[in-house]
């Protein structure tokens, strides 16, 4: 048989629709497009541009690790935020889309109070999509990117370079504050830390939890546990004023926020949802004085 584009796609799209993948039609032409080192639209505009034997065995081997529900930000080895690419492996969390609202409502208070050269430190920076997309957007801003894995932060100083912004992020290996100087402060602290109940874990899509990273997506007994840490500590090592951004999961705003209220050292938090409408950013400022 004479392999085309749309034959091959109509046949992947089929056996991911098969395996359980959510957009199977989609999916399947990402990777073929990945395959023939093509754009999307190129499956499209020649639909019955024939298929080389070795791009089929290309494309058959990404399809049959895509069944095996890897995912395909893996396979492709990068995955897009706040519009530009960031490469990926397995040694970091796949940015996901509801983080921008993270570093919009950021951005939002960062140009409202407009501290000459910010200080922002981000916990946890995984694939450094948060730091990366930040120091990009503020020219004038000193970024430090924590991470407890080494392996992530490599990721992280790639991603960094390929976007123009390594000279302006300090890396630095640290569970969570520890690795800091004692004296040191910051006007912004950001953090998506790891929020799902260690129990919940199991129950997470195959796509997640056999390929992410636990140490990113595990919160502990309760999913609170980092937050429970880094509500004080960030405290401590902010000016007064400055503020604390987090990510949390849909269910955890009313936990995080009495954490916040309890510590008694931030104004009221304020929540903000993501775009299917779930409770997904806390954004608590530091008293400016007491
Ligand atoms: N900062 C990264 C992100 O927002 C990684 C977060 C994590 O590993 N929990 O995607």
């Amino acid at each position: 048989m004479n392999w085309t584009s749309s034959k091959i796609l109509a046949w992947s799209a089929e056996r991911l629709m098969k395996a359980g993948v959510g957009s199977p039609r989609l999916e399947a032409e990402i990777l073929l497009a990945h395959a023939i080192q093509a754009r999307r639209q190129d499956i499209y505009l020649e639909p019955d541009r024939p298929i080389t034997r070795m791009e089929l065995g290309e494309h058959q081997s990404l399809l049959r690790r895509r069944m095996c529900r890897e995912p395909i930000s893996h396979i492709l080895g990068r995955r897009e935020f706040w519009s530009l690419e960031f490469l990926i492996n397995s040694a970091v969390l796949a940015p996901r889309p509801e983080t921008e609202v993270l570093v919009e409502k950021f951005l939002e208070t960062c140009r409202r109070d407009s501290p000459a050269r910010a200080r922002i430190l981000d916990i946890g920076t995984g694939s450094g999509n948060i730091a990366v997309a930040v120091a990009r957007e503020l020219p004038d801003c000193r970024v430090t990117a924590a991470d407890v894995s080494p392996s992530a932060l490599a990721v992280a100083e790639k991603n960094s370079k390929t976007h123009g912004v390594y000279d302006r992020i300090r890396f630095l290996q640290s569970d969570l504050f520890e690795s800091l100087d004692p004296g040191e402060r910051f006007d912004y602290i950001l953090s998506n830390p790891p929020y799902i109940a260690s129990e919940d874990l199991k129950v997470l899509m195959p796509d997640v939890k056999d390929y992410e990273p636990r140490l990113a997506l595990d919160g502990g007994k309760d999913g609170l546990e980092l937050y429970k840490r880094l509500v004080p500590e960030a405290a401590r090592r902010l000016e007064n004023g400055g503020s604390l951004v987090l990510e949390i999961g849909m269910d955890q705003a009313l936990d995080v926020g009495c954490l916040i209220e309890r510590d008694g050292n931030y104004d009221e938090p304020r929540v903000f949802q993501d775009y299917a409408g779930r409770d997904r950013v806390v954004l608590a400022r530091k008293k400016n004085h007491g």
